[in-house]
């Protein structure tokens, strides 16, 4: 299902053409599709069938609050990175008892807290840490439960920033060393080892890596098992690539199942609950970034369509050198086809959407950039003193706006300036 479809030479959001969006909304603005969102999130949570498991969204992929409520309502479970991630679950509806949390630095206000509203696991990636959570526990008078991230040497084959699981990496600890750490930690009184965890990096497009790392992580459960030590659940983090341009990503279902038949070739392992973080596969191409044309320069050696998103709205084309296809919202044939730079208007020649597109355009037309749902407005910021771009849901022929546009004034909010 595309919820992005061009009907009567306009392209719609589900019901709704994107120009209606654009005129009261204005632009640059993020605009989602709710049914696509909930489809790929069943897509997830049916393929465990009967199994025991649990879907939980990767907050940091778009921690929008109307984002994590369509969810909420569906019984996502949330994986955070952060006390703020965790704030918003809550606002959103989102069940504490269904929060994993993540990250290699969570500081003792965020673990307290954590630990407060009795979240379902802490994710945790060092001695240091699990050390830090057993006292914070103990003051706290409650138990944690916790899973080691583990980090299994494992390739992902993805872009070196968005890769997690070599031993290169920050995140995890080795899972050659996690034995020893488990029986560590099993000395420790205010905590309980429920589980094991892993991510190994995003926008995989291929099952190998995933199994990979599950075999390494099946074979140490198996090796705890046998020293007297007991898993509940097996956390195998998110990952799975979507759509840009002509990928094609194994499905949901694809993945799953594959998790489902190596984790049942181990007798040991077969009642264990399955756990998976998926972020991008569940928002990213159930987004569009909505953007005017507001200039054109015809130049002897290249193009520029002069658009008013920039870098600060979409990151990604910067930061990864991402490709995200920008379609016309009312194509119109008007004028020739010549081949551009879409651009923003801030201070960066790494600000740009696209280069090298063939596009006929008129000053003054909208663009979608599509794939745009994960990644994008939550990396957003206020660069150039741009505000932060509003973010509309659309569901069926209603739109909801989940984040207005905000003013002058409330950027400059929390800033002064030095007294007489
Ligand atoms: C980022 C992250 C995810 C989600 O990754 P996607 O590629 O968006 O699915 C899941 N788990 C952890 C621990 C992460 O850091």
């Amino acid at each position: 299902m595309d919820p992005f479809c061009y009907k009567d030479g306009r392209l719609f959001a589900e019901s709704v053409p994107l120009s209606t969006i654009a005129e009261s909304v204005g632009t640059p603005c993020y605009v989602y599709s709710r049914a696509m969102i909930e489809q790929q999130w069943r897509a997830f949570d049916n393929a465990f069938a009967g199994r025991d498991h649990m879907v939980c969204y990767a907050v940091k992929a778009n921690s929008n609050l109307g984002i994590l409520n369509v969810l909420a309502r569906l019984g996502s479970g949330f994986d955070i990175v952060s006390v703020g991630e965790l704030e918003r679950v809550l606002r959103a509806g989102g069940d504490p008892a269904k929060v994993v949390f993540s990250g290699v630095g969570k500081a003792d206000a965020e673990l307290r807290r954590a630990l407060q509203v009795g979240i379902h696991c802490f994710n945790v990636e060092s001695e240091a840490e699990l050390l830090r959570l057993n006292a914070l526990a103990g003051e706290a008078r409650r138990h944690a439960r916790v899973a080691l991230r583990v980090n299994p040497d494992v390739d992902a084959n993805t872009h070196p920033y968005i890769a997690t699981g070599l031993r290169r990496n920050k995140f995890g600890v080795p899972i050659d060393t996690a034995a020893a750490l488990y029986a560590h930690a099993k000395t420790l009184p205010h905590l309980e080892m429920s589980g094991v965890a892993c991510h190994i990096g995003s926008q995989l497009l291929e099952l190998d890596p995933f199994v990979d790392a599950l075999k390494r992580v099946v074979a140490l459960v198996e090796n705890l098992r046998h020293q007297g030590q007991r898993l509940q659940h097996i956390d195998l983090g998110g990952g799975l690539g979507i759509r840009y341009r002509d990928e094609q990503p194994p499905s949901p279902q694809d993945l799953v199942r594959a998790l489902i038949e190596h984790v049942d070739k181990v007798p040991g392992c077969r009642d264990m609950r399955i756990m998976i973080e998926p972020g991008r596969a569940l928002v990213g191409e159930a987004g569009v970034l909505l953007t005017r044309v507001l200039y054109l320069k015809h130049g002897q050696e290249r193009n520029f369509a002069i658009v008013d998103a920039a870098i600060n709205d979409l990151l990604r084309p910067a930061l990864y050198d991402a490709w995200h296809e920008i379609v016309p919202v009312t194509p119109h044939g008007k004028h020739e086809t010549r081949v551009y730079d879409v651009v923003g208007p801030v201070c960066e020649s790494a600000d740009f959407l696209g280069r090298e597109r063939k596009l006929a355009l008129t000053a003054g037309e909208l663009l979608a950039v599509r794939s745009a749902g994960a990644y994008g407005s939550a990396m957003s910021s206020r660069y150039n003193t741009r505000a932060l771009p509003p973010e509309v849901i659309v569901d069926k022929d209603r739109i909801h706006i989940v984040r207005r546009r905000e003013t002058i004034d409330e950027m400059l909010e929390t800033e002064s300036v030095l007294p007489d």
